[in-house]
């Protein structure tokens, strides 16, 4: 049939539904609330943003967040819409009434006439004759659903826990104090055997920064997280670092095999590794540094790490419940199940982080769906933009292997080093001068975000010329 399906009417699922319709094509929105909640939505509202109230940076021009919202509203995005219309004073980020927000969502989809909203869990696989579904269900997917899921694509295609180790800027990183090694330098797939930055550290440093790990500001575990056991391998370093003052230079912080070039003389006590994150090398993630420390306390803690003082850090770590599949293995480009094309998948399960990025994600599945269903070819968005930046780290951008083998996929906020360098960097600022440290990096981003929203309108007028007219 023509009609698509969609399951879950959160920040994804409405985006999509509405995608869909909007391209003129039937869709059926499935949300299982009020009859069945999840452990954090409270109300029966389409769209319900479970925690803060914000959509963070609102500005384009300097915010990779406030990027996506500018390309999303050029893509008419329902979303938007809604957050613009219902906006409360914040600052230079986007927040919004919340109810007021669910509400205009509620009432757009459910006035639209190609949508019908059906409550009512799906509790496992959608039937066959459902055709094509894009499943947008969340990081708090029911669990009848999940395992069904889990069934499909394998034991270890679908987590149910991030485990978020902070990820830094490559060019943040001071190269006078860390080097380039593998550990024992081997070489590994993909590798040359110097695929790990390397922090050293003394021992007074190495004592200082288990005992700052103690003693740092935890998050605490929601009620229904806590009953969760941690995974071999995922626990957070500061649990390691109560364990024994010598856990983690046993563990992830091991100073063997490494050799400091800029003085092999001395034996460091213990080092920090950092491997490699993204395609593009512009990203780099603390090796086994996944944490439940408060954010504040991450940037202070490990800014003391030699080498780290002045780091920027993409994404900080984290902890939680979580479900999401193994996207860049399982998902095609255009974020169809490879192993049955008929479900797509759009939101947080697809591995991005947050309410913006789980409904950018909701519209590019809802305008692929449309174009299958209208048997049509929708190319993808420029790598360039910030939708297409995004689409590349779930679909494909992330390294699978590197020198020490498989690494799990994370989720993760959309941000600049997900973007391909600039072909000319900017030198030199309007006044002529030559361009250093934070405004060279300024300048960076503004550069990378005009070249994303020209990107983005030469791929409406090619790919979407109803939405180039309407806007
Ligand atoms: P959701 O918005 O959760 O939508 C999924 C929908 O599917 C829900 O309406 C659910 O009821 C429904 N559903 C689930 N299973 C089924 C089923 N089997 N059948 C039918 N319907 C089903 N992001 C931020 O940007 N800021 C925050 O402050 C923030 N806080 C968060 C706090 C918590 C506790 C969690 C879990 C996440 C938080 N996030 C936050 C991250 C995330 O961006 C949001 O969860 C976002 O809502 C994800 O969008 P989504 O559409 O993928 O999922």
């Amino acid at each position: 049939s023509n009609t698509v399906h969609v399951v879950g009417g959160g920040l994804a699922g409405s985006e999509a539904a509405w995608q869909i319709a909007q391209a003129g094509v039937r869709v059926v929105l499935h949300e299982m609330r009020p009859a069945r909640m999840t452990e954090a939505h409270r109300t029966e509202g389409l769209a319900e943003l479970v925690c803060s109230n914000s959509f963070r940076s609102d500005d384009a021009a300097n915010n990779a967040v406030g990027l996506l919202h500018a390309e999303m509203r050029k893509l008419g995005s329902l979303v938007m819409r809604a957050a613009d219309a219902n906006q409360v004073p914040a600052g230079g980020a986007l927040a919004v009434d919340r109810d007021g927000f669910s509400a205009a969502v509620t009432k757009a989809l459910t006035d639209h006439p190609l949508i019908e909203l059906q409550r009512g869990e799906l509790d496992g696989l959608p039937p066959a004759d459902w055709g094509q579904v894009v499943i947008a269900t969340g990081p708090l997917t029911s669990a009848p659903l999940a395992s069904a899921i889990q069934a499909l694509t394998g034991e270890d295609s679908l987590a149910f826990f991030d485990a978020i180790a902070p990820i830094v800027h490559r060019d943040s990183i001071d190269m006078s104090v860390a080097w380039f090694q593998s550990r024992y330098d081997k070489v590994g797939p993909g590798g040359n055997g110097a695929d790990y930055i390397n922090c050293p550290m003394t021992r007074e440093q190495y004592d200082g920064f288990v005992a700052a790990l103690i003693e740092g500001c935890k998050v605490d575990f929601k009620d229904w997280e806590t009953n969760t056991p941690y995974f071999d391998g995922c626990l957070p370093i500061e649990v390691m670092a109560e364990r024994g003052a010598e856990t983690l230079r046993f563990g992830p912080m091991k100073p063997v095999g490494l050799t400091n070039p800029k003085d092999p003389t001395v034996k460091p006590y213990a080092i920090v590794q950092l491997r490699q994150d993204n395609k593009l090398g512009t990203l780099y993630n603390l090796v086994g540094f996944q944490t439940k420390l408060k954010h504040g306390e991450q940037s202070r803690i490990f800014r003391s790490i030699p080498g780290l003082e002045s780091a920027e850090f993409a994404r900080l770590g984290g902890l939680h419940r979580n479900t999401f599949l193994n996207s860049p293995k399982l998902l095609d480009q255009q974020l169809r199940l490879r192993a049955e094309p008929r479900l797509r998948f759009a939101g947080q399960m697809t591995g991005c982080e947050g309410y913006v990025e789980s409904a950018s994600i909701g519209l590019i599945a809802g305008l692929y769906a449309a174009a299958d269903a209208r048997q049509t070819a929708l190319a993808p968005p420029p790598a360039t933009t910030a939708l297409g930046a995004l689409l590349g780290h779930i679909t494909g951008g992330h390294i699978e292997t590197i020198d020490a083998g498989p690494r799990s996929f994370q989720p993760m906020n959309v941000n600049f080093g997900l973007f391909p360098p600039l072909a000319t960097p900017p030198t030199h600022g309007a006044d002529g001068k030559k361009l250093r440290g934070p405004d060279k990096t300024v300048a960076k981003k503004q550069a990378m975000s005009a070249r994303a929203l020209a990107d983005l309108d030469g791929w409406i007028a090619e790919n979407l010329p109803a939405a180039a007219a309407a806007a």
